[in-house]
């Protein structure tokens, strides 16, 4: 491909969608970020296809990667439901191609971030690889024999595994699943009910660890309750290394730290995995949406 070629990466969110002007190295040369555009309750499509035109101008865009949230067929391109964008069963793929003229792929974020982390961020080049970014939710993107599990859009949701049958009713209806226990939300608040006391979010807890015994336990359940989900995910997937992200596990080694030594000690005969820190932080959805832009682009 021609060195002024470029492609469009678009990171859709609830409250903001972030976009970039991506070269073949992977560079953002331009960066936008706007509020997401709602009409009544429901992500306005005709934005992410504003954001692309607007970023191609005087460029030649030869591709674009989309990352979004929710329930969402990789293959399709369709989002079957995310819902703090009010879609269901939306066509984004094909809407967004055809009213930019750019090949263009679509995938759950953390897919997206997955792909980012396994193709140049801590699982660089490895075949078998699980990335879990535990943030104000937590799911997976799995990756067996160089192949990422999509299963139309329904594979990786691990915060919805069921760590504590006796726990919290989910969000989602179940009771216990791991997103009661470790999602950053569950840290404020199970510490609030423990003790009474309020702090603002799972850095206020993690920042109390070394003086107090609440917060310790606190995080100590979230640390079990992902050791058991992930012994679950090891077993069914044997990766080879576990890359651990998001925004709470930014606070540093207090999580991935204690959750590797966990996970590690329960193992049998299951292989041993490597398990690490995302390398790319905030970045990963950005990359991953260059990289599934460059994808669109060969395969056009
Ligand atoms: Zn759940």
């Amino acid at each position: 491909m021609a060195a002024d070629q470029h492609v469009v990466a678009v990171d859709v969110g609830g409250t903001s969608i972030k976009a970039a002007l991506v070269d073949r190295d992977l560079r953002a040369i331009t960066t936008l970020r706007e509020p997401t555009r709602r009409v009544g309750e429901v992500a306005d499509v005709a934005q992410i296809a504003e954001l692309i035109n607007k970023l191609g101008e005087g460029h030649e865009v030869v591709g674009a990667g989309v990352a979004v949230p929710g329930i969402v067929d990789d293959n399709l391109g369709l989002v079957r439901a995310a819902v703090n964008l009010g879609w269901v069963d939306v066509p984004l793929r094909d809407q967004v191609a055809d009213a930019t003229g750019v090949p263009l792929l679509v995938r759950h974020d953390v897919r997206t971030g997955g792909l980012a982390e396994f193709t140049v961020g801590a699982g660089k080049g490895a075949d078998d690889a699980l990335f879990l970014p535990v943030g104000t939710g937590i799911a997976a993107a799995v990756q067996v024999d160089g192949r990422m599990l999509g299963a139309a859009g329904y594979a990786g949701e691990i915060g919805h595994v069921v760590v504590d049958p006796d726990g919290a009713v989910c969000g989602c209806g179940t009771r216990g699943c791991l997103e009661t226990l470790a999602a950053a939300p569950a840290f404020a608040r199970r510490y609030a009910e423990r003790t009474g006391r309020t702090v603002a979010d799972a850095a206020g807890v993690a920042a109390l660890l070394s003086t107090d015994p609440d917060a310790r336990a606190v995080w100590r359940d979230a640390v079990d309750a992902l050791a058991t989900a992930l012994l679950a995910a090891v077993t069914l997937f044997g990766p080879a290394v576990i890359v651990i992200g998001g925004g709470v596990a930014e606070a540093g080694e207090a999580l991935v730290g204690p959750v590797r030594e966990e996970l590690l000690s329960r193992l049998q005969f299951q292989r041993r995995p490597d398990v690490v820190r995302a390398a790319l932080g905030q970045d990963a959805g950005r990359v991953g949406a260059a990289l599934l832009g460059w994808q669109a682009a060969e395969s056009h």
